[in-house]
């Protein structure tokens, strides 16, 4: 079957799935949306936050990038005139929709991280130019967001195998993004009236597992076990 096929097919079943069987909703989405959370995570086609967390239209106001990144809100890597979409969404998310709280999920085997790792730039302040063309390319920069990851990364587990080093590394990333958001105003002002909060997970798609950052363990510790390792308990 056609990819366009396909696609139209799955949107029959949505408009049964929704539009039909749960008239209610969709009524009360033409009002208007209600989310609770605003879910950072990956571009990555394998990694849809709401697939994965099962959720219903109107249940996740979603930023998808490469990596899953946020940027500092003071960050300006192309000059004046740049825009901001990840900022702008936070913001809005934020101040408009009064989300409950913010979870940045990233996720294993991500590209973007494998492009940061094997970079060759490494200085930190210098944008890492991961593309043929410095002119055109939008990854390097993108992804120096993140170079504080792969340098704790280099700096702590400079002899472990490539793909713990990738994993660490997509981990300190996560952080990084919550770090940066809280270099926002808005969402540290309604951090500080307990409005909310901040989470890290991270999709283990070796294992079908979810993992969150623990700031007591200060690691990332399973939330939900894969199916394996759950019968074998
Ligand atoms: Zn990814």
């Amino acid at each position: 079957m056609h990819d366009i096929e396909r696609l139209l097919k799955g949107f029959k079943r949505f408009q049964q799935r929704y539009f039909d069987a749960e008239p209610a909703l969709f009524d009360d989405l033409r009002r208007g949306q209600h989310p609770g959370t605003l879910l950072i995570g990956c571009s990555d086609s394998r990694v849809d936050p709401g697939l994965l967390l099962g959720c219903r239209p109107g249940d996740l106001f979603t930023v998808r990038n490469v990596a899953n990144l946020v940027p500092r809100c003071d960050a300006d890597p192309c000059g004046a005139g740049s825009v901001h979409g990840v900022s702008a969404a936070i913001q809005f998310a934020v101040e408009q929709l009064k989300v409950a709280r913010i979870i940045v999920m990233g996720h294993a085997g991500c590209g973007g991280i494998r492009a940061l790792m094997a970079c060759p730039c490494e200085d930190e302040s210098r944008p890492a130019h991961v593309g043929p063309d410095e002119q055109t390319d939008f990854i390097g920069p993108w992804m120096h967001i993140a170079m504080a990851a792969r340098n704790e990364v280099e700096r702590s587990l400079p002899d472990a195998d490539p793909a713990q080093r990738q994993r660490a590394c997509e981990q300190a990333a996560v952080l990084i993004s919550l770090r940066n958001l809280q270099t926002f105003p808005f969402v540290r002002h309604a951090m500080e009236n307990g409005l909310l909060t901040l989470h890290g997970w991270y999709f283990d798609l070796e294992a079908g597992a979810l993992l969150a950052y623990s700031e007591r363990a200060d690691d990332f510790l399973p939330m939900v076990c894969s199916i394996q390792s759950a019968s074998a308990a």
